[in-house]
């Protein structure tokens, strides 16, 4: 069992400072999207109004943490506690006495991401491996600490960088970094992943820098630096691509691509698997982002004819908010409608889109996740990766048969 310690905290606030590519940069307030958690006659939950952007009002008290982990694991003892936050999780003025009692020796810890900008000496990374930290995300961004001061906003540079070398003497470390044209791309990443390297960090992830609202920036902030075009997305599958294959640590992309296990679906490059798929019997239309599309297309074309998979005007799926079907053309959409589970937007809304052409339409949500992006499928096989988009499908599947006309 994996137990989540959710230490709260804002972006940026409890950051020492914003991060100057930080998709909460310049998000003022946000009115709820709707979403799968909405009740039907309400747009606006507490995920799609508040947990989407953050909207935590500081850091929790440690005690509030440990009562809400002492909940969860109702008796049991956890086999990892994951401690993540909105904010920082150097920044967390508890987070090695947090530590200790959460593991007590016993359970490893986890650090989800932490940029390390809030520590003070190369001692707190050392305490924290006492403590019971095994495993730590790190967003490192560039390993020049000249490039972490000016586009992280990291006074300590050398500290954080120091912090992420003892760190990755005893834990596995996953570092990431947001890729910026002209910054932190070119010479500067192969030198980042040299010394990842060096210092025997088990992975990096790349992520596809957005700067526009179709890239994924959808609290109303965009542009978050102005003048910088991001990476193509096959600009940016080349990059991953050329770093996986010349360095000794794992290097996937997010939203795409993972060189080792062919994700986001890897299915579409196993014919094999997809045969093994259960028939499908119904007709649908399925409704996904601009990057899923080819490889979903590819995959249901080899099941015949009955569904079809459109784009819309966005990088990501689970990113999909109600403009962007305001913008499809429904003459290809067939009654019943698959959107991605995660879909930012309230049904009824959804429905009322959907039927601008008068035509009453069945509409669904898949599953929540089809297949798996670089960030998750960094630590794991290519079988894993497989196994679970198996299943996906298999539910996908199913609910096109019964739902399909
Ligand atoms: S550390 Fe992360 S959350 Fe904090 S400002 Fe930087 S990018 Fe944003």
């Amino acid at each position: 069992m994996e137990i989540l310690a959710d230490v709260g905290g804002r972006p940026g606030l409890d950051c020492k400072g914003f991060c100057s590519y930080c998709y909460f940069r310049g998000v003022k307030s946000v009115p709820p999207f709707g979403c799968k958690h909405c009740m039907p006659f309400q747009k606006g939950c507490d995920y799609c109004s508040r947990a989407i952007v953050e909207g935590y009002p500081g850091f929790k008290p440690m005690d509030a943490v440990a009562f809400e982990v002492a909940g969860k694991c109702m008796g049991s003892i956890p086999d990892k506690v994951v401690i993540s936050g909105g904010g920082d999780l150097s920044c967390y003025p508890d987070l090695l006495p947090l530590t200790k009692m959460l593991s007590q020796g016993i359970v490893p810890v986890a650090l989800g991401y932490t940029s390390g900008k809030g520590f003070t000496s190369a001692n707190d990374a050392r305490a924290l491996v006492e403590a019971g930290v095994t495993e730590v995300s790190f967003t490192v961004f560039s390993t020049n600490p000249k490039l972490r001061r000016q586009y992280m906003n990291d006074k300590n540079a050398e500290i954080a960088l120091e912090c992420l070398r003892i760190f990755c003497k005893s834990c596995e470390v996953y570092a990431a970094a947001v890729l910026i044209p002209g910054v932190n791309d070119g010479a500067e990443l192969e030198k980042t992943c040299r010394d990842l390297e060096e210092m025997g960090a088990k992975g990096l992830i790349l992520m596809r820098f957005a700067n526009a609202r179709d890239q994924g920036l959808i609290l109303g902030n965009a542009p978050i630096i102005e003048g910088i075009t991001p990476h193509s997305v096959d600009e940016f599958r080349e990059i991953v691509t050329d770093m996986a294959a010349r360095h000794r640590l794992r290097v996937t992309g997010t939203p795409l691509w993972d060189p080792l296990t062919g994700a986001p679906f890897a299915l579409a490059r196993h014919p094999e698997m997809v045969s093994l798929l259960p028939p499908l019997r119904r007709c649908a239309t399925i409704i996904t982002s601009r990057i899923a599309q080819p490889l979903l297309a590819a995959i249901f074309s080899q099941m015949g004819e009955k569904v079809n998979v459109l784009a819309v005007n966005k990088d990501v799926g689970c990113l999909i908010t109600i403009e962007d079907f305001m913008d499809l053309d429904l003459s290809e959409i067939k009654d019943t409608v698959i959107i991605p589970g995660r879909t930012l937007a309230h049904e009824k809304e959804i429905k009322k889109a959907l039927g601008r052409d008068g035509r009453e339409r069945i509409v669904a949500r898949g599953p929540d996740r089809l297949t798996v992006d670089g960030e998750m499928s960094i630590s794991m096989t290519e079988e894993e990766v497989l196994d679970i988009e198996r299943e996906a499908f298999e539910e996908l599947i199913e609910a096109i048969n019964a739902l399909g006309v």
